[in-house]
């Protein structure tokens, strides 16, 4: 029994049609980027299919080229969809290159009357494709559930099998027996629907991790400035403290507080007020490396974690976040508060992160005694001073 493309095609495109409106559903619901790429990707290969069943009419001449074009880019767009799973935009003209190829090779290729015109460039384009999609899946980091792998698999799968048609076009032609009988439009049509059907099964698990993971973004940062929360910054700082312990090495605790900031509230708005804190914050995070931690501790009181850092390090980041600061443009008639911090590193080693910030905020407290706008580094005051204060 000789399967039948034609039928296979519809019976594809049927299959195309329903999960693309379980997917727009599922994209007008949670807005997830990938469950959006998905939701195109399906357009393009059922608009591409339905392209295809033109082969043998009128329209052949702009259908085929049209079909190739379509599913290609479909392909294409599963691969940005894995991507943003993995936090990263494909950009424009990677997603169009293959598309575009294939489009000039189909015209090249006397559409009008072959209906395997570009196929050598379209079958490469699609083992592209679906590899580069099959590679972003696998990587997607582990936070994520596990089903990417599976359908890293199922992807590469379908790779090896659109480069094994590619190899066999390329050598034996699409007349040629091997090539009807494995790789033609029938058994192809009939991958590609086992294939939709595996990878739109686990779409809701992956439309749901980047749901999850973006509400994890939101709620492990302070809205106003967008540093770290106190929770997660100790949480974060705590088991990166632990790990430069285990590894022999330190790391420097700044605390900083706004000086009077009650008073640029009280004087020019609570508004300006927030515009101070959110400048802070930028000149803190000016002032770091990508590795340090920033967190806002409370109010108008910040805390840095610096993996690594001396006393000496940490206090001099302290002048330079006070720097920009000073250096920021306010708004009309307002001005920025100075800044007091208190700065210790980890000595002795083996103090806790706890006991790191408690140090850090005597140190605090003793710049603000001092008149504020100053920094004060724990080492320079007496330690059992510190640690009884710290304890009181
Ligand atoms: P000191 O120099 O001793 O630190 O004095 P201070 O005025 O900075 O300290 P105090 O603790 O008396 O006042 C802190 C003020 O910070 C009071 C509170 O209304 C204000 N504040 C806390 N969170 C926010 C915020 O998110 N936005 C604004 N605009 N103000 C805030
Ligand atoms: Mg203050
Ligand atoms: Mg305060």
């Amino acid at each position: 029994m000789v399967l039948d493309a034609f039928s296979v095609r519809v019976a594809l495109g049927v299959v195309t049609v329903t999960l693309l409106v379980l997917f727009c559903a599922s994209f007008h619901r949670t807005r997830s980027p990938y469950a959006g790429w998905w939701s195109l990707a399906l357009l393009e290969f059922m608009v591409g299919n339905a392209a295809f069943l033109l082969n043998g009419s009128s329209h052949q001449q702009w259908a085929n080229p049209l079909g190739n074009v379509l599913v290609v880019a479909g392909a294409f767009s599963v691969w940005a969809g894995a991507k943003t799973l993995r936090d990263q935009t494909a950009e424009p003209w990677k997603l169009a290159l293959g598309p575009a190829v294939t489009a000039v090779a189909s015209f090249l290729e006397n559409p009008g009357n072959n209906v395997w015109s570009g196929g050598f460039v379209y079958l490469a384009m699609m083992t592209v494709g679906i590899t580069l999609a099959a590679y972003d899946l696998w990587f997607i980091k582990a936070s994520h559930s596990q089903v990417h792998k599976a359908l890293s698999i199922a992807a590469g799968l379908l790779a090896v099998y659109y480069f094994g048609r590619w190899m066999v076009y390329a050598v034996e032609g699409p007349a040629s027996h091997t090539f009807s009988t494995y790789f033609g439009p029938a058994p192809s049509g009939l991958i590609s629907l086992v294939l939709l059907v595996t990878v739109s099964f686990s779409m809701t698990a992956l439309t749901s991790d980047q749901l999850i993971k973006g509400l994890k973004e939101r709620a492990a940062r302070d809205h106003l400035t967008g540093l770290l929360n106190r929770g997660t910054f100790l949480e974060l700082a705590s088991a990166e403290l632990d790990r430069l312990h285990s590894t022999g090495s330190g790391a420097a605790v700044v605390l900083a507080d706004l000086d009077h900031f009650k008073a640029v509230n009280d004087e020019y708005g609570h508004g300006a007020g927030d515009v101070a804190l959110q400048a802070f914050a930028e000149a803190c995070a000016a002032s770091v490396r990508s590795t340090d931690l920033i967190g806002r501790y409370g109010g108008e009181e910040f805390v840095l974690f610096l993996p690594g850092a001396t006393q000496d390090r940490a206090e001099s980041i302290a002048t330079e976040i006070s720097r920009r600061m000073a250096a920021m443009r306010a708004p009309e008639g307002v001005a920025f508060p100075t800044i007091s911090y208190g700065v210790t590193s980890s000595i002795p080693a083996g103090a806790d992160l706890n006991f790191m910030i408690e140090v850090a905020d005597a140190a605090l407290y003793s710049a603000k005694a001092q008149g504020r706008n100053r920094i004060v580094g724990a080492d320079r005051l007496e330690a059992a001073t510190i640690a009884d204060e710290a304890r009181s």
